[in-house]
C-alpha cells in the first residue's frame, strides 16, 4: 500500500512535470506565432482595385451630352461607387443644376452613383427661407439623397443683413439638423478651411494649398482678417456636434483639422456621433509623423472615410483630363494605405517623399468600404 501510494505520487510528479513541459512548449509556440503575425494580413494593388469600395465625398460638377460612358467606365475599372455632394447654396442656380444631375446619374446608374443634396442660401433672411430650406432637403430625401451638405460658405461668406458672419452654431439652421436626424440621414459638413487658410503663403505646408490660396484670395484667411478666424469655425462646428447629439455627422477634409491627428482625436473622443472624410487631405496625412498617423488610423479605424474630392464635368476643363486625375489618385491613394512603397509626392513640394502605410486588409475594408455603408445608410 505504501509503495502503492509512492509509486502513485511518483507518477502524480511525473504527469505535473509532462504538464508544466507541454505547457511551456505551448507557451513558447504561441508567443513565436504572435512575433510572426502581430497584425492580419495587408492587402495587393489589386485585390484592392478589384474590391467594391465607395468615394464618399466626390462631385459630378457639369456633363455635356457625351461622356457618361467613360466616367462609368472608369467607376467600374476601379469598382468604386461615388458619393456625389451637391454644393453651392450661396450660387442657387448652379446648386439646382448639379441637383438635378446628381438625381439623374443616381437614377440612371444607382449601384455607381448615391447622391447628398444641399439648400438654398440666397434667400437667407427671408422669412420663407427655412420652409423652402426643409422643403429642398425633404425632396431630396424622396428622390434617394442620403445625405445634406453644409458648406464652408457658412462661416466665410454668408452673411447677416447687419453684416455679421452666419456660424454654423447659429439656432436657425437646427430645424435642417433636426429634420436629417429624423430622416436617419447624415449631415455632411465642410465648415472652415485648413489650418494652412490663415497662414500667409509662405508659411504653408503643402504646395497643393499655396496654389488654391493663391488661385482662390477671396478665401485665403490670412488676407482677410474681417472674415471669422480658424478656430472660431471649428468652435462653431463642435458646437453643432454637441447641439445635437444624436445626429451623424460626417466633417469632411478630415474635419478641418487636417494638420493634427492629436486635434482630430480630441473631437472624435469627445463626439461619438463624428467621422471624417479623407478629402484632398491625405497630403496632410502624410507630413506628419508616420508611425503616429498609422497608430492614429489604428484606432479610430471606424471612423474614417475615403473620399477624394474627385471632379468631373468642371467647365473648361476635358473630360479625359479629369477622368485621368481621377486614376491618378486613386493608385496614389492604394498605393500609399496599403504598400510601404516610397511614393514621391510633389503636390506636397519637390522631392518630397513618403512611405505607405501597409494598413492591414481589416482597415482597408472599413476605410474603402464598410464605414461608408455604416456612416451613410442607404448608401
Ligand atoms: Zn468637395
Amino acid at each position: 500500500m505504501e509503495l502503492k501510494k509512492g509509486r502513485l505520487l511518483c507518477c502524480e510528479r511525473v504527469d505535473s512535470l509532462v504538464a508544466l513541459v507541454l505547457l511551456a512548449f505551448s507557451l513558447i509556440s504561441c508567443s513565436r506565432q504572435a512575433s510572426k503575425s502581430p497584425e492580419p494580413r495587408g492587402m495587393s494593388l489589386e485585390e484592392l482595385q478589384q474590391m467594391l469600395k465607395i468615394d464618399v465625398h466626390a462631385h459630378i460638377s457639369d456633363f455635356g451630352n457625351t461622356g457618361e460612358e467613360q466616367f462609368i467606365a472608369l467607376l467600374e475599372k476601379h469598382n468604386f461607387k461615388w458619393l456625389d455632394i451637391c454644393v453651392v447654396g450661396t450660387e442657387w442656380e448652379k446648386l439646382q443644376r448639379k441637383v438635378t444631375l446628381a438625381e439623374m446619374f443616381h437614377r440612371t446608374y444607382p449601384l455607381r452613383i448615391a447622391w447628398a443634396t444641399s439648400f438654398n442660401l440666397t434667400n437667407w433672411g427671408n422669412p420663407a427661407w427655412e420652409k423652402s430650406a426643409l422643403a429642398m432637403i425633404g425632396q431630396g430625401f424622396a428622390r434617394g439623397a442620403v445625405a445634406v451638405k453644409f458648406w464652408k460658405e457658412i462661416g466665410m461668406v454668408l452673411k447677416d443683413p447687419n453684416g455679421r458672419y452666419v456660424m454654423i452654431d447659429d439656432p436657425r439652421f437646427d430645424p435642417l439638423f433636426d429634420l436629417i436626424q429624423k430622416n436617419g440621414k447624415t449631415a455632411v459638413a465642410h465648415i472652415g478651411e485648413p489650418y494652412n487658410c490663415w497662414l500667409p503663403l509662405d508659411s504653408m505646408t503643402v504646395d497643393g494649398d499655396r496654389r488654391y490660396f493663391k488661385e482662390h484670395p477671396q478665401y485665403h484667411g490670412y488676407l482677410h482678417p474681417e472674415i471669422p478666424g480658424y478656430w472660431e469655425q471649428i468652435k462653431a462646428r463642435d458646437n453643432v456636434l454637441a447641439k445635437h447629439p444624436g445626429l451623424r455627422v460626417v466633417g469632411c477634409h478630415l474635419g478641418s483639422l487636417e494638420f493634427s491627428v492629436d486635434e482630430l482625436a480630441k473631437r472624435l473622443d469627445l463626439y461619438p456621433h463624428f467621422a471624417v472624410d479623407t478629402a484632398a487631405r491625405i497630403v496632410h496625412f502624410q507630413v506628419q509623423d508616420r508611425e503616429k498617423v498609422r497608430n492614429f488610423i489604428l484606432k479610430y479605424q471606424d471612423r474614417l472615410l475615403y473620399g477624394t474630392d474627385n471632379d468631373v464635368g468642371r467647365g473648361g476643363t476635358d473630360l479625359a483630363d479629369d477622368l485621368k486625375g481621377c486614376e491618378e489618385v486613386y493608385r496614389r491613394d492604394y498605393r500609399y494605405f496599403a504598400t510601404d512603397q516610397e511614393i514621391e509626392l510633389p503636390e506636397i513640394r519637390a522631392n518630397f517623399k513618403v512611405r505607405g502605410l501597409a494598413l492591414p486588409a481589416p482597415v482597408l475594408k472599413k476605410i474603402y468600404y464598410e464605414n461608408a455603408v455604416k456612416w451613410f445608410p442607404g448608401i
